[in-house]
């Protein structure tokens, strides 16, 4: 069918349109038949923009006020300190933006000497007014397995061999438990567990965080997340 060109037929965003859905089709039926992500490694910034826009036009779908209500500003109910894993964020929790203040480092570690840490703990808890606190480690977490001697992501890494020396500690120190799983899979959980109630005793020791405690205005849950059901378990302290 040739219509007449209309002036809107050659507007970029026209373009884009017509150059991603066919980019888009090529990656989804050609390379990644049964693939459920959105974009590649050779995806460009013309095939990221166009997801936003197919991003937006969802949100504006199903949750149509979501905008205009964080163009006022926000008030999270929640801190999520999580791994920043690609397999898991927040958004596990089906909340929508707004809802959550989220801290994301290697293997959910709170690092009391670092700056970022400190600083996030005092916004969220004194200006945001968060009333919990989730710290969210994973099944499969790099930064556990490198402890455990599976993999070795530190040989060639100097500052993340360094960073990861907290985890040695911890294994060395839960040892004895740990060797009695046998599951390799199993025994990376239980790291990551044990990491997240050390993670929460960190947590439980640092001044902002005391004061909130004292006045009953914040909680303090440990959770784990599976990569590979999505489901979320309850760490026990
Ligand atoms: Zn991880």
């Amino acid at each position: 069918m040739t219509l007449p060109q209309s002036p809107l037929a050659e507007s970029p965003e026209h373009i884009d349109h017509h150059h991603h859905h066919h980019h888009h089709a090529e990656h989804i039926f050609e390379d990644h038949e049964s693939s459920p992500f959105a974009l590649t490694k050779e995806s460009t910034l013309r095939d990221y923009l166009y997801n936003n826009k197919l991003w937006v036009e969802k949100m504006n779908d199903y949750k149509p006020n979501v905008f205009e209500i964080n163009g006022k500003g926000q008030s999270p109910h929640t801190l999520w300190i999580g791994c920043s894993d690609s397999r898991y964020n927040e958004n596990v929790l089906n909340v929508s933006p707004g809802e959550v203040f989220a801290f994301k480092n290697i293997a959910n570690m709170i690092s009391i000497d670092d700056l970022t840490t400190k600083s996030t703990l005092e916004f969220s808890i004194n200006v945001l007014k968060v009333r919990k606190i989730i710290v969210c480690g994973h099944s499969d977490c790099g930064g556990i397995l490198n402890s455990l001697a599976y993999n070795d992501l530190g040989s060639a890494n100097s500052h993340l061999a360094e960073y990861l020396t907290k985890i040695d500690q911890l294994r060395d120190e839960k040892l004895e438990e740990l060797n009695k799983i046998t599951d390799i899979k199993l025994r990376a959980k239980r790291l990551a567990e044990f990491n997240v109630m050390r993670q929460l005793d960190i947590l439980r020791n640092q001044s902002v965080v005391i004061n909130a405690l004292a006045k009953g205005e914040i909680e303090l849950w440990g959770l784990v997340y599976n990569v590979d059901s999505g489901y979320l378990e309850v760490v026990e302290a």
